[in-house]
């Protein structure tokens, strides 16, 4: 077109999903932080290169993968003392040391990204669309506590003193980013780690650790391992010789965690129920495309997910908002990964009774814009659910229901609009959509949680740019964020002169 110049070449449009390079040599230091780009999938290159992802993504492909070993609770004990002897050593080599291993694990991950997103899609059904960036988000966190490692080897010897050995519960929604990002860090800070996969995900959880290892953490010092019953689980959780859980998941998981060693050192991102606020003056194109997608990507499995769109005054009594919402909600296509334009996958499990009641109940005053539907045999596969009419402290307004079923509710003005936003326990992510400057100040002012997005989806924080954390009940230890400067700086114990944060 006259006049106008072309987009500069950028490194994302260029880039292959899959660069076989061998991992780099950072043994005179590593790069700067830069974020891992996501595939591009209009290069046909990558679209042949997500065809064979899914194609080769079979449960007899995913038998074969490795899985974690298998620890009986007489073993435990072992287990922790030989675990801390190697977190010593590991914690005695230089931050700089640590961090070229880590820079090597994020090359081996990059060039092992359709083999992760293969695991992923056999394994729990998610869509290579949406494992992808969450691969890009594992490269980060191994990068940026890179970084982080040699930040702190400024204060290290006078001040810091890592743990020695950490353990990672893990969630299974992001079974390869979360499951890294907590390793990874701990290994940065210098401690050694015991890292239980969640039950879904032990083969996510060995394919990235099989990153780690092949970079050069030592087998002694990172251990993937399934407790073979409930007691040895516990037996690690409450060992005295773990210096901290580092859990994603249900807040009565860490509760659990809790009821076994009351003085538990843990740091945990638990839960939570999500709005976005959309206002009459906020761009209602935009506002209507963030939110399907934070309500209903991955099928909404996200505790970052948009359960509730709290729509004020016109908003929610517009036809034409509603139509827009239906018709985006209805446009989805809902299936198995094998079907590349799938936006929405299956449930990893079968959906639980609060879902179940989400999915296929209304309480009263509510109505189906879009009812959900069971689309075959295995139960896991449903079709998105839109709610109008949720009212306040209802069992939709204040329940955690993981899946793809989003709720709308009327609110009379902005200032009503953050008090039900505010209402729930939790306090994890929440977005508003206006255009108005006071209205953004008032809601950043009032709004409880730990991430705030102004004109922006509520899911899919970006390491370094958005640190991921929660707030109120969504938040167990203290809590610094992930993917933010002060992550690392939690795993260990500080002088008391010196203040972490
Ligand atoms: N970090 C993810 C996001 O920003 C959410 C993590 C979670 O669901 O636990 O969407």
């Amino acid at each position: 077109t006259d006049g106008e110049t072309p987009p500069a070449a950028n490194h994302q449009q260029d880039r292959l999903a899959e660069e076989s390079n061998e991992p780099g040599d950072y043994s005179a230091g590593i790069p700067e932080f830069r974020n891992e780009p996501d595939t591009n999938p209009s290069l046909e290159a990558n679209q042949r290169w997500a065809e064979e992802v899914v194609a080769r993504a079979t449960p007899e492909w995913l038998a074969q993968q490795s899985l974690p070993e298998k620890v009986a609770a007489e073993e435990v004990d072992a287990l922790v003392e030989k675990a801390r002897a190697a977190g010593e050593e590991w914690a005695a080599r230089p931050a700089a040391e640590r961090a070229a291993i880590l820079y090597r694990a994020a090359d081996i991950m990059a060039a092992r990204r359709g083999h992760l997103a293969s695991v992923a899609a056999a394994e729990v059904g998610k869509a290579v669309a949406q494992s992808d960036p969450e691969i890009s988000e594992a490269i980060d966190f191994l990068r940026y506590y890179a970084h982080s490692a040699l930040a702190l080897e400024e204060v290290e010897h006078a001040e810091f003193t890592p743990d020695k050995l950490v353990m990672i519960t893990p969630p299974w929604n992001f079974p390869l980013a979360i499951p890294t990002g907590g390793t990874a860090a701990a290994l940065a800070a210098g401690a050694a780690v015991i890292h239980k996969p969640s039950n879904p995900t032990p083969h996510c959880s060995m394919a990235l650790l099989e990153c780690l290892w092949d970079a050069g953490v030592p087998r002694e010092v990172l251990h993937g391992i399934y407790p073979d019953e409930r007691d040895a689980g516990k037996k690690l959780i409450s060992h005295q010789g773990v210096d901290r859980i580092i859990l994603t998941g249900a807040s009565e998981t860490a509760a659990l965690f809790r009821s076994w060693k009351p003085e538990l050192n843990i740091n945990a991102e638990t839960s939570g129920k999500d709005a976005l606020v959309i206002t009459p003056s906020a761009d209602r194109d935009l506002a209507v495309a963030d939110l399907v997608y934070s309500a209903f990507g991955h099928a909404g499995q996200k505790c970052s997910a948009a359960s509730l769109g709290i729509l004020v005054g016109s908003v929610y009594s517009s036809e034409r908002f509603r139509r827009q919402l239906v018709d985006a909600a209805k446009s989805l296509v809902v299936d198995w990964p094998q079907n590349l334009s799938a936006t929405v996958g299956p449930l990893t499990e079968l959906p639980s009774d609060k879902l179940k009641r989400a999915l296929t109940t209304l309480e009263p005053g509510e109505e189906w814009l879009v009812e959900p539907k069971q689309l075959d045999d295995t139960g896991r596969l449903w079709s998105p659910g839109i709610k109008a009419g949720v009212k306040p402290g209802s069992f939709f307004h204040l329940t955690e229901v993981f899946g793809p079923v989003l709720g709308l509710m009327e609110a009379k003005d902005l200032e009503t609009a953050i008090e039900y936003q505010n209402q729930t326990e939790f306090g994890l992510t929440g977005g508003i959509h206006s255009l108005e400057t006071e209205e953004v100040a008032q809601w950043l002012e009032n709004v409880e949680v730990g991430n705030a997005y102004v004109n922006r989806g509520i899911t899919g924080a970006i390491v370094q740019r958005q640190p991921f954390g929660g707030w109120k009940a969504s938040s167990v230890g203290l809590g610094s964020k992930a993917g933010g400067p002060n992550y690392v700086m939690l795993f260990g114990t500080w002088n008391d002169a010196v203040d972490p944060t």
